[in-house]
């Protein structure tokens, strides 16, 4: 009887265990993706993903195709397609590597025990975390709220295994099947084509990811400690999509940074693993608290006097608020579907503590458009941006863009790049449009509220009035 390998978030053929293991067993292999947006609680893929999605089962595809199989497309529940498929192929065995979003968690969970009340063999394997997210505990028991604590306990564990390579070939399977054409899934956007743009960024695909991987410890690594936090400076490694979508593995990234010639870039390998760390520590809090990106970790936050105006978080989402900075962010991610991460923090704050617009809706923004966009990553930092989350930054953090501007885009070719109707203003004006003089905005070609909106609200008197709005839940809470 042949074997039926499940992929969901995991398009690769290298360090992919639950592959690996189908291939072990010497039997027929059918390989099946699974588009899941129906089991219970399941959240759709956003577009941006899709367009990911589609290039990247593409490129798997071909993978399994060079090892000798054929990948089958379905749509629908996944208890449903499995059932299906064990009908059609007398299969007695179901592979899969494990999710560990709170939906996969449960309807992978619920088939395991189903198959097994069949007396089917399920088995699931690691490869999306370097540890399972209930592995760490604190000295009472709980989960850790706080990225340090979590980070030592980490650091102290077990050392996370080594990649498994891909297996030599699949024995194919030769009996009926049937597959959805990938085309009638339309996941690529048309009319208009907002990705058209991703391309030139973005090779979907293991391919991509190791490329990106490789590019990254050759060039970047050895700076990213002191630049990553420079928009304008490809100092960090863009592997965030290709993590998301299982092309590449933390282990396999684990394993490269031990290669000798990396010693001397000690810094920035351990601030790198440090931000690996920040994934890991998101899906733990995921874990134990499965409705992150809907609920406010701390209550109090249900209270938070919103204002929620239409029109301010349409300006944001269309990097039209002025502040150039956060204006370069939002069109960075809508051009390519990606945004640094120092921009993400300016632009998710200016959302919640300028405009005053629930955390959710930002959230559920960059889920719609990030090629990243990442149920555990994504949640928590919203919460944190928020100060609603676990590890609540202080909230009288109030970023104010015109320093970040000034910090971090210093030579302003960040905001250049992405807001060019201000790139012919001087530097000294450029994160400040609005306090350039009318003769220098009349040389460079600007007119606020003409080709740049005027700022949609004045920097001071909103962060007073964050500071209102938060200290009256400190009060209730
Ligand atoms: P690098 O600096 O090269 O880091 C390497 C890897 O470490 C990343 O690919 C990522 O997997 C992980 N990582 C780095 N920083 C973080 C972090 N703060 N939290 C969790 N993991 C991290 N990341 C996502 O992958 N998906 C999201 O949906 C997402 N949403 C975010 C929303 C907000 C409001 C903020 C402030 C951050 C968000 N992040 C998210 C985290 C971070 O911005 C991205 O992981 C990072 O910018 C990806 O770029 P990179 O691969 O070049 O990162």
């Amino acid at each position: 009887a042949p074997v039926v390998l499940l992929f969901r978030h995991d398009l690769r053929v290298n360090d992919n265990r639950a592959l690996y293991a189908a291939a072990q067993t010497g039997k027929p292999v059918i390989p099946v993706f699974i588009l899941d947006e129906h089991s219970d609680d399941v959240r759709p893929v956003g577009g941006a993903r899709r367009w990911w999605l589609h290039h990247s089962l593409t490129a798997l595809e071909t993978s399994l195709k060079a090892l000798g199989a054929t990948l089958l497309l379905k749509r629908g529940a996944t208890q449903n397609i499995v059932d299906r498929l064990l009908d059609e192929t007398a299969a007695d065995m179901v592979l899969w590597n494990r999710r560990y979003d709170p939906p996969g968690v449960d309807t992978d969970r619920n088939l395991k025990s189903e198959l097994g009340r069949r007396g089917l063999t399920a088995e699931s394997f690691d490869g999306h975390l370097l540890h399972e997210p209930y592995l760490f505990k604190t000295g009472t028991g709980g989960f850790y709220r706080v990225y340090s604590p979590f980070w030592r306990a980490f650091s102290a564990g077990p050392d996370p295994r080594d990649p498994v390579s891909a297996p030599d070939g699949l024995k194919p399977y030769d009996g009926p099947t049937t597959s959805d054409r990938l085309k009638d899934w339309q996941l690529l956007p048309e009319n208009p084509d907002w990705a058209k743009g991703f391309a030139a960024d973005w090779t979907p695909g293991e391919r991509g990811a190791q490329d990106k991987l490789a590019a990254f410890l050759d060039d970047a690594i050895g700076y990213y400690g002191n630049d990553r936090d420079k928009p304008a400076v490809e100092a960090t490694s863009r592997l965030s999509p290709h993590l998301a979508h299982g092309e590449i593995t933390p282990f396999q990234i684990w394993h490269a940074l031990k290669a000798p010639d990396l010693a001397a870039e000690g810094q920035g390998t351990d601030k790198f693993r440090k931000e690996i760390g920040w994934r890991e520590f998101s899906y733990h809090l995921l874990f134990n608290n499965p409705h992150l990106a809907t609920r406010n970790y701390n209550a109090s936050f249900d209270e938070f006097p919103w204002q929620n105006k239409a029109d301010d978080l349409q300006a944001w989402q269309r990097g039209l608020t002025g502040y150039p900075i956060v204006d370069a962010g939002m069109r960075q991610l809508w051009q390519t579907g990606w945004m640094h991460n120092r921009v993400r923090m300016i632009t998710a704050s200016f959302l919640i503590k300028h405009l005053r617009i629930d955390w959710r809706k930002g959230e559920a923004w960059f889920w719609d458009t990030l090629v990243d966009a990442d149920p555990a990553s994504n949640a928590t930092s919203w919460q944190w941006v928020a100060g609603s989350g676990a590890d609540a930054a202080p909230y009288f953090r109030i970023f104010n863009p015109m320093l970040q501007g000034d910090k971090f885009d210093p030579m302003g070719h960040y905001v250049r790049a992405f807001v060019p109707e201000l790139k012919n203003l001087p530097d000294k004006f450029l994160h400040v449009p609005w306090l350039a003089p009318e003769n220098i905005l009349m040389e460079a070609g600007v007119v606020l509220g003409g080709n740049y909106p005027h700022p949609l609200v004045d920097h001071q008197a909103a962060r007073q009035q964050a500071l209102i709005a938060y200290a009256r839940i400190r009060k209730g809470s």
